[in-house]
């Protein structure tokens, strides 16, 4: 099995939405990624990043998170057949580009998938206007062995929203854990800092006691420059 991190570009924002209450005023870039795992039985992309259009859809409404496109993930995976994709969430910033996957089987969570549709009045900004429910979405509820071999096995992590989901993989013997969104960075592990964008701060705190717990696990936090191993 291989793993291809792929960095979509990045976020440009004030601090305070990264790590509520510390380092406020300042701005930061936080990284955005995508996940290509070639599993001997599909490629599963794992989130499919915001698009180049990004100045027409986020840029445009969500002024105080500016994104800035490296890499088009599109055009990087042109050529490629992507079997699966399991977004962790539906922030725009994680699945603009799942339109482009057509015939691809597109993993989440029933609480996401109705989140989108209809987003709460304090997450709107953070969902697409124009969200596109008619694409092959398979709706799970819970944990999901996705090849049964516990390889790619995904897990649900509300908080940052009702039908957030994490991956584990087992990289052929290396463990990993994709948290996406259930935590955005180290600083926020540390210091138990909430996302300026959330659902429940309750369930964020599990979520960090339970990436805490984790042992032999690499983390990849959703908005955190890679930290080599
Ligand atoms: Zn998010």
């Amino acid at each position: 099995m291989e793993l291809d991190i792929i960095k979509n570009g990045y976020l440009e924002c004030d601090k305070g939405f990264v790590t509520l209450g510390r380092g406020m005023g300042n701005k930061v870039k936080i990284p955005v990624f995508c996940f290509l795992v070639k599993h001997e039985k599909g490629n599963v992309l794992v989130d499919t990043g915001f698009s180049s259009d990004f100045q027409e859809t986020w840029g445009k409404r969500l002024k105080f998170y500016q994104p800035i496109l490296e890499t088009d993930v599109i055009k990087y995976l042109r050529g490629i057949k992507i079997d699966f994709i399991i977004n962790t969430h539906l922030h725009i910033d994680h699945c603009e580009n799942n339109s482009s996957f057509i015939g691809s089987d597109i993993i989440i969570q029933k609480k996401e998938y109705e989140s989108a549709i209809s987003p709460k009045i304090y997450q709107k900004l953070a969902y697409q206007d124009n969200f596109n429910g008619n694409l092959k979405y398979r709706i799970i509820e819970g944990r999901l062995d996705l090849f049964s071999d516990g390889k790619i096995i995904i897990i649900p992590t509300s908080g940052h929203t009702e039908g957030h989901q994490s991956v584990f993989i087992n990289l052929n013997g290396k463990r990993i854990f994709i948290a996406g969104d259930a935590c955005y960075s180290s600083e926020n592990l540390k210091y138990n800092c909430l996302p300026g964008i959330l659902w429940n701060p309750d369930k964020i705190i599990e979520c960090y006691e339970m990436i805490r717990g984790l042992r032999g696990v690499q983390v990849i936090f959703g908005h955190e420059e890679l930290i080599p191993s």
